[in-house]
């Protein structure tokens, strides 16, 4: 049998543009294609780094989930190589949402870049086939609301492709049901399994999304009167879905900013159904207001109101998030000088300023520290738990923003998991662009 073809086509040795290419005997499909949410390249030159699978026997592109470093090229890339996209119901929201929006700014409304494109919803666990491919989706924790790894079973090979997850969601008991599904796939007998380190630098395993939420709950309620901002991901769902459900009864909510106001719509479609409500009583004259910026983007809500009259002594601002590194050292530091201006400005306005704890000393002593942030991505004993359930012979690491310094890292998680399952995993050395055969 000719051997399983994978192509790293991005997301190996970087933080974004992930995108894989998996081929057997003249037939093709595409796992994920993104862009680096952090550049601004334009879509002419987006669209060539996938140009090496213009002339593939493409069948299907498949996307693990929303993030733009996963699936903001989906659509357009679909629609030139004519294939249907396969995608879950909420990743579909998200895209019609920021295709839409694409089409807004562009004045593109006569022709909605999402018509024409043959989108295939697939349900949590349940099998399709594309071609003579086997594909089952296994359903995840993260930052977005599902998030997949795809179980394909082509060539005579199992291969699992994890897009970007973590083992515990918003309870502590949902990281036992993560690894118990992974175990079920192990015992399919896995080859490979690609699987998302961005945090193996990090100890640990991810902590529960409620924790994170009940610390806002409390800083809001230790300032009733004051106006309350918190800023994160648009995307991040599922803690501002949670937020707003303790939240909407007393005190007066706000979304700002195109991305939270279409956020606002999308947890009116879906919140009805996934929502698990728990209480905590905040006062009713409280204010709280959802915005963007987290990453000081230009034109978000947050350097909005840094530039505006708004905030009054004893507002509160928090980033429930991290900064995402930029691509290298030099915009890594620039991210964190003008992020930092910014915070600053806030604080000169006279608001107190609160950033996750260990933050201080990126923004100094004028910030105070709370736990209002859990990474949407595992820590160094998560993943070796995933790997230890699943139980690879090959491992392929991408979602690194450096290949080389990362190495180590993952080579002594694959051998002490390998101690522990009493087999070697093998850890792939792969590049964009350069092909493994397994
Ligand atoms: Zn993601």
């Amino acid at each position: 049998m000719l051997p399983l073809k994978i192509t790293p086509i991005g997301g190996v040795g970087e933080i974004g543009n992930n995108c894989f290419l998996y081929e057997n005997n003249g037939e093709a499909i595409v796992v994920d294609c993104g862009i680096d949410p952090g550049s601004n390249e334009v879509e002419e030159d987006i669209l060539k780094r996938f140009e090496s699978l213009y002339d593939k026997n493409v069948k299907a592109i498949l996307l693990t989930h929303a993030h733009l470093d996963h699936a903001a090229v989906g659509i357009v890339l679909a629609k030139k190589l004519n294939v249907p996209l396969y995608v879950s119901r909420i990743s579909k929201l998200f895209i019609q949402s920021f295709n839409n929006k694409y089409d807004r700014q562009t004045d593109n409304s006569e022709k909605s870049r999402i018509s024409n494109v043959d989108i295939k919803i697939f349900e949590d666990q349940v099998k399709f086939n594309i071609g003579i491919v086997e594909i089952t989706p296994i359903q995840m924790e993260h930052s977005i609301p599902e998030s997949f790894g795809f179980l394909i079973n082509w060539a005579g090979k199992h291969v699992f492709h994890l897009g970007d997850c973590k083992l515990t969601g918003f309870w502590l008991e949902s990281r036992a049901r993560s690894i118990q599904r992974l175990k079920e796939v192990g015992a399919y007998g896995i080859d490979l399994l690609v699987m998302d380190v961005l945090n193996i630098r990090y100890p640990g395993f991810t902590e529960p999304e409620s924790e994170v939420v009940d610390s806002i709950i409390d800083l809001i309620n230790q300032a009733p009167d004051k106006k309350h901002y918190i800023f994160l991901f648009a995307s991040n769902l599922r803690r501002i879905s949670a937020l707003w459900n303790q939240l909407w009864r007393r005190a007066q909510v706000h979304f700002n900013g195109a991305s939270m106001i279409n956020t606002s719509y999308l947890l009116e479609a879906i919140a009805k159904k996934r929502m698990r409500t728990y209480s905590k009583k905040v006062h009713s004259k409280t204010s709280v207001h959802f915005g963007t910026g987290c990453q000081g983007e230009e034109k978000s809500f947050i350097r909005q109101l840094a530039d505006s009259e708004k905030i009054e002594p004893g507002d509160r601002i928090y980033i429930s998030a991290s900064l995402i590194p930029g691509k290298n050292y030099t915009a890594n530091r620039r991210k964190k000088r003008s992020f930092r201006e910014l915070l600053k400005r806030l604080k000169d306005r006279g608001a107190e300023i609160f950033v996750q704890t260990g933050q201080k000393n990126i923004y100094g002593d004028f910030v105070h520290e709370a736990h209002l942030h859990v990474s949407g991505h595992e820590g160094y004993n998560g993943l070796s738990k995933i790997v230890e359930s699943v139980r690879p012979k090959w491992l392929l690491p991408y979602h690194v923003p450096h290949q080389v310094r990362f190495a180590a890292k993952v080579e002594k998680l694959a051998f002490d998991v390998a101690k522990i399952i009493g087999e070697e995993i093998f850890v792939l050395d792969a590049k964009n662009h350069e092909t493994i055969r397994i």
